[in-house]
């Protein structure tokens, strides 16, 4: 423990802390008071009334306590938002044989990475000040990372519906610790910089942006490559594909925000051999146990073999 942790006050436990987080590889990390999110609770509930959120029926489960980190933790007082960016100098090909997978998944799962890194700070912030109460999020539990990354001042949700940060493009994982401590927060918000914008709106081949910040989960390449569970992809996805066997990059590789984009230095985020681009003849021959080997620690099997092979024949039929 250092000697002075107890004299310390909550701008220089927030100074440290971010010191840390930085040591830790963080690209970018904000301090934000753990508020309700009375506005996004709202937004929340209106997105589901529409059924916008497709298969992502966890998403119904306890709106309040997704809006609401003092119901994950009840002694929470502060969030700490850290980004991972996680681009690499990698391009996606047209090639008919092959499907393209989204950038996100080209390496080791973030979760894992992200948690990992969250779980280090959080046990050196304890050993600090040992009264620390605190908890790690990344994506899997009931808090909203991309709200929390905005409030904390990483970057803005873009039309598109991902965080972007001016400094490094959207290409970023997100992750929170929630802690009891009493943390300076920093100065507020990024102003939203997509002003009259509307590339990814534009671009999205599904028209899944059915507004400006308003995605249709229905109608969404990533939903329905990863998420969806039918034995098909409904007829006005898959037949606009366009090549992607699991995700899709398209609103954010035709974002300007991008052109900030810079290599990671996380080499667990380099794409794995053919994980760019997958032989679809390859992934159409996977064995559950080749499967598993394949895609050890990879985020990519959270569309399960099922998925991932309804996705492939999907792309040859319409390739055919
Ligand atoms: S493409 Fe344009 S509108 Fe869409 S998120 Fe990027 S800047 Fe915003």
């Amino acid at each position: 423990m250092s000697n002075n942790s107890n004299n310390d006050t909550p701008a220089s436990r927030s100074r440290k802390i971010k010191e840390r987080a930085c040591a830790e590889g963080f690209h970018l990390v904000g301090i934000v008071k753990a508020d309700a999110l009375e506005l996004e609770r709202e937004r929340l509930q209106e997105w589901l009334e529409r059924r916008l959120h497709g298969e992502m029926r966890w998403m119904e489960r306890e709106p309040e306590k997704r809006t609401d980190p003092r119901l994950v933790l009840p002694s929470t007082r502060s969030v700490v938002a850290v980004a991972l960016n996680y681009y690499t100098p990698h391009k996606h090909t047209d090639e008919p044989s092959t499907g393209k997978i989204s950038r996100y998944a080209w390496g080791d799962n973030y979760h894992d990475v992200v948690g990992e890194k969250l779980k280090r700070l959080l046990a050196w912030i304890k050993e600090q000040w040992p009264e620390t109460e605190g908890k790690v999020c990344v994506d899997i539990q009931p808090v909203m990372d991309k709200v929390w990354a905005e409030r904390a001042g990483l970057g803005w949700i873009g039309k598109h519906s991902n965080l972007i940060t001016r400094e490094r493009g959207s290409w970023v994982f997100l992750g929170e610790l929630i802690l009891n401590l009493e943390l300076e927060p920093d100065a507020g918000r990024v102003e939203d910089h997509c002003g009259t914008c509307t590339l990814c709106i534009e671009a999205c081949p599904t028209k899944a942006i059915v507004e400006p910040y308003v995605v249709d989960s229905n109608r969404c390449i990533s939903h329905a490559t990863i998420e969806l569970r039918a034995p098909e992809i409904p007829d006005d996805v898959s037949s606009n594909l366009k090549g992607w066997l699991y995700g899709c990059d398209i609103c954010q590789d035709v974002c300007p925000w991008n052109r900030f984009e810079q290599q990671t230095d996380e080499s667990r985020f380099e794409p794995r051999d053919n994980n760019v681009n997958a032989n679809l003849s390859d992934i159409l021959e996977l064995t559950p146990e080749t499967y598993a080997e394949r895609f050890r620690r990879s985020a990519i099997k959270r569309a399960k073999l099922t998925g991932l092979q309804r996705n492939a024949r999907t792309l040859v039929e319409h390739k055919a």
